[in-house]
């Protein structure tokens, strides 16, 4: 086993209330708000009308040019509605509602037995676009898009994250604790599509029951467990990919151009699922955790099940909240209420209580330094963000690397001047897209 130390900040990792817990299967809401942007891109494009029956795992909109996903019903009852619900990235975004009739009956030709060894590589991937898999660690990437990298881009490593560094967060635990098998069946699978014989498990040296299992597990395999220092952020991609093969990832570059594919242990679970069992991605463990929550649990979710179904099934608050999060507190989405509907990147909800919300206004910078030593993508914040207030996003970009930040917040959190260093960061990003698109068409 590799043993691997690396740069990054230390939050509190706060897993203990939900580490020990095994997952719980939500019971099936009434109503299911599916929403049919599950990634970054265009929506799905329903299939479906006011109505209609469908059964569970039944494809319910579908990705007509195939550079997204479909999207599938998470259980059986009828097409109550078509419009808009509360996405907790975007929004209000479209949506289909699904009335549940309480049998949850699965679609005829799903649910096959068969296994991989026998599939061909086009199919395999054909499988898991047509079974709605993207990556489930947050950022929600077409799964088959990444399994299918250009011809001059060699690949001859596959990285799986199972770092989860973000704080409370343990569904990824769970998943390797309850689901190993699947998991290293998931890897199989991915290695054979990227015709591979070198895997890396990242995990953090927080999950020693994890670090052993997945190592016992991985015998006779080519998969190798590599035990990281427990160090916030070190489940962003290209951190991750130059702690374990020491390759760093060039400015605006991916994982692909310097042969690594990264792939998440949630994601690797539903692949097996897909192609061994012809199961779509209609549920995803989430932690439900925060201070103020009665009975902090890791739940199996139906997709498109909402944030309020979950909090009352661990028994709802018992102080009042400052803040709902989508993912972590690093990182995750802060959302305008619980109505917000369950999507495949959801990997936790945290309820941060009010009392623990910093509501210090920010300071001038006092040129510290503490933040460019926290980057670990080896940027200046401090000048990322003076550069935005003064609407010099441009020269961010060109000059100081804008782009390569993962938007991990290490910055922020060390900052005594409690500069929101990321929300500038994401300002300039959005006005440099903005100004692209613009040239792009002419306007001004
Ligand atoms: S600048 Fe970006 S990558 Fe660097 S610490 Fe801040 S959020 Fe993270
Ligand atoms: S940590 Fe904050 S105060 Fe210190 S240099 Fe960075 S932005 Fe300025």
């Amino acid at each position: 086993m590799l043993k691997i130390k690396k740069g990054g900040v230390h939050p509190q990792d706060e897993k203990k209330s939900t580490a020990g817990k095994k997952i719980e299967f939500l019971p099936v809401p009434s109503r299911l708000f599916i929403p049919l942007r599950q990634h970054i891109g265009e929506p799905a494009v329903p299939v479906v009308k006011v109505g209609d029956i469908v059964k569970k795992g039944q494809m319910i909109a579908e990705s007509p040019d195939g550079r997204g996903t479909p999207v599938h019903s998470s259980t059986s009852g009828k097409v109550a509605e078509t419009g808009n619900c509360m996405h907790p990235i975007y929004g209000l975004s479209p949506c289909i509602v699904i009335e549940s009739d309480g049998l949850d009956e699965w679609q005829e030709n799903l649910l096959t037995e068969r296994s991989y060894e026998n599939i061909n590589v086009p199919e395999l991937i054909d499988i898991i676009f047509k079974n709605g898999i993207v990556g489930m660690g947050g950022a929600a990437f077409p799964t088959h898009i990444k399994l299918s990298p250009p011809k001059d881009k060699k690949i001859d490593m596959l990285i799986v994250n199972g770092a989860e560094c973000e704080p409370y967060l343990t569904s990824d635990y769970r998943m390797m604790i309850e689901f190993p098998d699947e998991i290293i069946k998931g890897i199989l699978i991915v290695m054979k599509i990227l015709n591979i014989n070198k895997c890396f498990i990242g995990i953090e040296d927080n999950k020693p029951e994890a670090i052993r299992l997945m190592t016992e597990k991985c015998k006779g395999t080519p998969i190798q467990v590599a035990e990281l220092e427990t160090r916030y952020p070190q489940g962003a991609e290209k951190m991750m990919i130059k702690v374990i093969t020491g390759r760093e990832v060039p400015s605006g570059k991916l994982p692909m151009d310097v042969g690594c594919v990264v792939q998440n242990v949630s994601t690797l679970k539903a692949v097996t699922d897909a192609v061994e069992k012809n199961i779509p991605l209609i549920e995803r463990v989430v932690t439900v955790a925060g201070k103020t929550v009665q009975s902090p649990k890791n739940l199996m979710v139906r997709i498109g099940s909402t944030f309020k179904d979950m909090f009352e099934y661990c028994g709802g608050f018992s102080g009042k909240n400052g803040k709902i999060i989508m993912g972590g507190p690093m990182m995750g989405m802060a959302q305008v209420n619980v109505d917000s509907a369950v999507i495949k990147a959801a990997s936790g909800i945290v309820a941060i209580a009010e009392d623990d919300v910093d509501y210090q206004t920010e300071r001038a910078c006092i040129r510290c330094g503490r933040c460019v030593e926290a980057c670990t993508m080896g940027l200046r914040p401090n000048i990322l963000s003076i550069l935005s207030e003064k609407g010099q996003h441009q020269t961010a970009q060109t000059d100081y690397d804008l782009m390569d930040c993962v938007e991990c917040g290490c910055c922020y959190y060390v900052c005594p001047a409690r500069r929101t260093i990321v929300h500038y960061i994401r300002q300039s990003k959005a006005k440099n897209s903005m100004l692209r698109a613009a040239s792009k068409t002419g306007s001004k």
